[in-house]
């Protein structure tokens, strides 16, 4: 079955964990604008007359990369996925109107964690810049600390994710996002799950949610 499956969620929530063990597991499309982002992240915008000149630039200071350059990835990444798990968009009340011009969702997740426990999640986190594998300094640390247990890189820090710019990332949240959830929820559409536990925990109450419904389907 190729699902079209939408994971929202504050920043921290797991949502990129979560969203590539579901797309792995359904054999489905993991699609996320802050990956493609980063990938992208020298990319000349000056032409749109923005804020900054690079996605870079809004991302390191935490704030929303403006909607044209989004809504353009991700309108090219749906056309060539027939299943799919979306990750990161939309964030604001507009790239939501977007995408119910592009596509049908049949699952709308929210993954729901308090705020007190974001901030800690977020500064403690670090990547793998050679093969993307996570860690936390306090709830998953490597084997040897400060390198990669998987393929022994040394493990670095996403920009994003010191102190002031992860505050900053979760007002951008708060403001722009949670519009969002509250859209999708007083259409009946939303599903809230709660992500706290382990992500083994919080996999099984998502996938739960999914296989549970194909059964009330058949
Ligand atoms: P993420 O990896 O999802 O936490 O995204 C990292 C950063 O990429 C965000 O803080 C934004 O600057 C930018 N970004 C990701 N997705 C979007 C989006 N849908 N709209 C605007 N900016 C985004």
């Amino acid at each position: 079955m190729q699902s079209h499956i939408l994971l929202l969620g504050p920043p921290g929530a797991g949502k990129g964990t979560q969203s590539t063990r579901l797309a792995e597991t359904y054999d489905i499309q993991h699609v996320t604008t802050g990956d493609a982002l980063r990938a992208n992240k020298q990319m000349d915008i000056t032409d749109l007359e923005t804020k900054y000149d690079t996605p870079g630039e809004y991302m390191d200071a935490g704030e929303l990369v403006p909607d044209t350059v989004v809504n353009t990835i991700v309108k090219e990444a749906l056309s060539e996925a027939d299943g799919y798990v979306l990750d990161g968009y939309p964030r604001n009340l507009e790239q939501a109107r977007i995408l119910d011009s592009m596509t049908e969702l049949d699952y709308i997740i929210a993954l729901e964690v308090p705020e007190s426990d974001l901030l800690v999640r977020l500064t403690g986190r670090r990547v793998c810049p050679e093969c993307s594998e996570t860690y936390h300094t306090e709830f998953e640390p490597p084997a040897e600390t400060g390198i990669c247990t998987a393929c022994g890189a040394e493990l670095t820090q996403r920009e994003d994710d010191t102190e002031e710019t992860v505050k900053e990332r979760l007002s951008v949240f708060a403001e722009n996002t949670e519009p969002v959830i509250e859209y999708y929820d007083e259409r009946n559409e939303l599903t809230r799950v709660s992500g706290q536990g382990s992500p083994e925990e919080v996999f099984t109450r998502l996938t739960s949610v999914i296989e549970d419904d194909w059964l009330a389907r058949v």
